[in-house]
């Protein structure tokens, strides 16, 4: 097989149902890495009465709805995010099959979506960015690309030099004239991951996108009376959301943005 497009109508089941079964993973991680637990070992379990999660009981989504939001021992209702970053991990897939021209096209885009879903959660509730997922997504996106004929090896590593080496930059300046630290060394790494699966232009939008949507949250927190100027938003939610965008609606733009300066 060529290429995923050669599955037919059927590419989007299996990208739909992967998916939501990758998705189910990115809940462990999501509790696991940020309290140092084994993302392998033990099985999972109710983080409430301990009791062992049956396979059946661990079907995405239909366990789910099926338990009606409760542990089947305890009653200890499961947090909706569960379900829901199980569908926006199966709907992240099912756009990066649309948009895949080969499998080694297919593996980054899925890998680069899931590893920002999961980075997301895990920033918006602990502020941190385990080195398990982006120094992982760092080798993976280098790694892949040389997996796939849509993509440069040479420009995934250019995009995770530029990624981290920029950031580390903007962070140390940013550090220089606010007087405080803005962005942590997990957002540096976070956006090595993305540049060695984006290229270097795409981390740049990535960049730029995270900073203006940021920039609109921090304002209207500011103006709702709900935040300061020391306020620390967690800066990799706005990168997940901004590389997640750059990879699916990125070449357009840059295509747009080179023919505004001809060469
Ligand atoms: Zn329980």
């Amino acid at each position: 097989m060529t290429g995923p497009s050669e599955l037919g109508p059927f590419l989007y089941l299996f990208a739909g149902a992967a998916g939501l079964l990758v998705g189910s993973f990115l809940n462990v991680l999501a509790h696991r890495l940020p309290r140092g637990e084994s993302v392998v070992w033990p099985g999972s379990h109710c983080p409430a009465c301990g009791a062992p999660i049956t396979a059946l009981q661990n079907i995405p989504v239909v366990s789910w709805i099926a338990l009606r939001g409760k542990c089947a021992v305890c009653r200890a209702p499961i947090p909706l995010r569960y379900p829901a970053l199980e569908i926006a991990n199966a709907a992240l897939w099912i756009g990066v099959a649309l948009k895949a021209r080969d499998w080694g096209g297919f593996l980054s885009g899925a890998f680069l979506t899931s590893a920002c879903l999961a980075l997301l959660a895990i920033d918006a509730e602990f502020q941190i960015l385990p080195d398990k997922i982006t120094l992982t997504g760092i080798a993976a996106g280098i790694g892949l690309a040389f997996l796939s004929p849509s993509r440069a090896p040479l420009s995934a590593v250019l995009g995770a030099a530029l990624g981290a080496g920029g950031l580390f930059l903007v962070a140390f300046l940013y550090e220089k004239i606010a007087g405080h630290e803005g962005m942590g060394l997990g957002d540096v790494k976070m956006l090595g991951m993305i540049g060695a699966f984006l290229g270097p232009a795409g981390v740049l939008l990535t960049i730029l996108l995270a900073s203006l949507s940021g920039s609109v949250v921090g304002i209207a927190l500011i103006a709702a009376g709900a935040g300061t100027r020391k306020l620390r938003l967690p800066f990799g939610v706005f990168l997940a959301i901004g590389a997640v965008a750059a990879y699916f609606f990125g070449a357009p733009l840059i295509a747009r943005y080179r023919e505004m300066w001809p060469q």
